[in-house]
């Protein structure tokens, strides 16, 4: 399904909104369609179901490489961004770019590809098409369809799972400080899930926003900074999820004695659900690590208290778990430590455990790092 042919008589043609039923079934009719990139013949289909587009009349590696695996809501939304950012630059839907072989929803003035993505992508794939545009100078903009999960959240402060394909779609890591930019071609607005803060695993906070299609702007508008009231939701939300996971982390303990986090816990007289607020914060790039934050961070801190805060002594707590990428696991490390040293709690000793500091400080700490960066086009 595709939605820009060559025809015989008009040149290169896209289909929009703008062209009426009536006169589509009399084009039909009257002239023939190309593909503009293997030039095979394209039928017109006008349908009930489907908005408009063309397809292949016989299948080949072009159809099946590019657009007929395309559903409904690609071929809608993919038409209703055309039409957007026709508005501001001259867009061409569907373009062939034969130097790297790839062909992007749409090219928006010759340096952006837009890719509206509303099925899984392997990971491969996704770099290999960002590594193609980025070989021909052309800067990819990936607009996924807002996920069901997300599409039921109302506007505000809320908590949801991204999977990890949706995760591929937040620029750069780490997750703080970064957006998911969405949209959803049923009702015709953005939705975005900005300021996100990691929780745990696959779960985030962020503050969701709505914007129809009409009042979007290109570059794309951005989502104001959360306020005082909503960053309380934040922080209501963040401590929550932290005391559950505490509480339940005694039963979920499947390695026995060789549980690190429980048995320093005991060999420190702590038990979880005692250790201070200010361990299992969210600092920057702390979702390195798996699991919630609050294991790691107990684990370095009785790590540093046996075995002091050097380079080698650190590095020999990063090692202890081989499949992190070690720059982030570092930056990660040394964030954390910075944060403590802001709190005066350092050097740390055993007494540190026994220390409070109220949430709101904790969190005027944080708040910067998921603060800072915002949504780039
Ligand atoms: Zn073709």
């Amino acid at each position: 399904m595709i939605l820009t042919a060559v025809s015989k008589a008009n040149g290169l043609i896209t289909l929009t909104r703008q062209h009426k039923r009536r006169e589509l079934e009399e084009w039909r009719r009257s002239d023939n369609f190309f593909c503009p990139q293997c030039k095979g013949k394209l039928i017109l289909k006008v349908g009930q179901v489907v908005i408009p587009h063309f397809a292949h009349i016989s299948s080949n590696d072009c159809s099946s490489a590019f657009s007929e695996g395309e559903s409904a809501d690609h071929l809608a939304g993919k038409q209703q961004l055309y039409e957007f950012f026709q508005s501001y630059y001259p867009v061409q839907l569907e373009a062939v770019l034969d130097k790297i072989k790839q062909r992007p929803d749409l090219l928006v003035n010759n340096r952006f590809a837009i890719e509206y993505q509303c099925s899984p992508i392997p990971k491969d794939l996704f770099d290999h098409r960002n590594a193609g545009y980025k070989e021909i100078g052309i800067k990819p903009i990936w607009i996924i369809r807002t996920p069901t999960t997300l599409q039921e959240l109302s506007d505000g402060i809320q908590l949801f799972s991204l999977s990890k394909f949706q995760q591929l779609f937040i620029p750069r890591r780490p997750l703080i400080g970064q957006t998911l930019l969405t949209y959803d071609n049923t009702n015709k607005s953005f939705l975005y899930a900005s300021h996100l803060l990691p929780v745990q695993q696959n779960q985030v906070i962020a503050k969701i926003r709505r914007l129809p299609i009409g009042s979007q702007q290109f570059p794309f508008l951005l989502v104001n900074p959360p306020t005082k009231r909503e960053l309380k939701i934040y922080e209501k939300i963040y401590s929550s999820k932290r005391r559950r996971f505490l509480s339940s982390r005694v039963l979920t303990s499947r390695k026995g004695l060789k549980d690190r986090f429980l048995r320093n816990c005991y060999m420190f007289r702590i038990r979880p659900e005692e250790l201070p607020s200010f361990i299992g914060m969210p600092t920057a790039g702390s979702e390195i690590f798996e699991g919630h934050a609050v294991e790691w961070q107990a684990n370095l801190i009785f790590h540093v208290i046996e075995n002091g805060m050097e380079d080698q002594s650190l590095d020999t707590f990063i090692n202890r778990q081989p499949h992190l990428d070690r720059n982030l696991a570092w930056a990660a490390v040394n964030n954390f430590l910075l944060f403590l040293d802001q709190l005066g709690l350092c050097p740390l000793t055993p007494d540190c455990l026994r220390k409070s500091v109220p949430v709101e400080i904790l969190f005027e700490l944080i708040t910067p790092h998921f603060l800072a960066k915002r949504y780039e086009n």
